[in-house]
């Protein structure tokens, strides 16, 4: 078995913060410089100009890229040949609690949904965790920001409704969003599982890559298809209408029941952020 201890945990979900919270990832900057050769409204192309200074600014300055510097989902996996002591929860908690205190990022959680005060520190984290066979622990941390997040859904379809019905409930989602999920989006698609499956394997299509496609021909396809049907709403950069509503359509899929065809939506506004780090 392999030690491991928590300290280096803490630390690196601190770091791995700290960097999303002012410097975008490769694969976004292309994807906006891409999105402003292909936009053709002058508001939309200001827009997306501002984005790509925005991002200089931040990593430059080391100033945010957004306010809302989000409330921090982590997927933590583990090897099965790892040891540890102690709370591995509580060690992400405060790696994330001193990249918010020390880094004066803004706190956006509250303890109780409905009294809503402040937790001070933006803790506690969401944590998912998965054990596979091996040495490493891989962290992912993906500071959320709310607005996408309140325009995201998930819809129990019957089989029988199928793509069409899968289709019809993206492009409603898209369209009721607007512009308040900061557009142009990401959109997270997972399809299949249960009622807490979909929106899980939505959330995990927004870490891969902006560059790839699903392996499944047929879904690959599905995700070309709805990136087309969602550029084709005209809502475009920040909602003020263009061509780019969308820079990428990402689909997770997953086994279900035979009466039930889940569907989830997960938006993602143009400040993606996540980064992974293996110990
Ligand atoms: S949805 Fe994204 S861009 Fe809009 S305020 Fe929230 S984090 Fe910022």
């Amino acid at each position: 078995m392999r030690s491991l201890d928590l300290k280096s945990v803490s630390n690196a979900v601190c770091e791995l913060l700290t960097e999303c919270a002012f410097c975008a990832g490769s694969d976004l900057v292309l994807k906006i410089h891409d999105a402003l050769n292909k936009e053709q409204s002058p508001l939309g192309q200001t827009v997306l100009k501002q984005i790509l200074e925005n991002q200089k600014v931040a990593k430059c300055e080391a100033i945010p890229l957004c306010q809302d510097t989000g409330q921090v989902v982590v997927f933590l996996e583990i090897g099965s040949e790892v040891a540890f002591t102690g709370d591995i929860e509580a060690a992400i908690n405060r790696g994330v609690n001193r990249a918010y205190t020390e880094g004066y990022l803004r706190k956006s959680v509250v303890a109780d949904p409905l009294r809503r005060k402040n937790t001070g520190d933006n803790t506690p984290a969401i944590i998912h965790t998965k054990i596979f066979p091996g040495h490493d622990v891989k962290i992912t941390v993906v500071p959320k920001g709310g607005g996408a997040e309140n325009m995201s859904a998930v819809k129990m379809l019957t089989p029988a409704e199928g793509e069409t019905g899968i289709i019809q409930f993206v492009l409603d989602t898209v369209k009721a969003a607007g512009g308040k999920a900061c557009p142009p989006l990401i959109v997270g698609i997972g399809i299949g599982g249960n009622l807490e499956k979909a929106p899980l394997l939505a959330k995990e299509a927004l870490l891969r890559d902006l560059a790839d496609h699903s392996p499944l021909p047929h879904i690959s396809n599905l995700e070309e298809k709805l990136l087309t049907k969602i550029n084709e709403t005209g809502i475009g950069p920040m909602g003020y209408g263009g061509r780019v509503t969308a820079l990428a359509v990402k689909i997770n899929t997953y086994p279900c029941h035979i009466a039930s065809l889940p569907v989830a939506v997960n938006l993602q506004c143009h400040v993606t952020r996540h980064k992974s780090k293996v110990l």
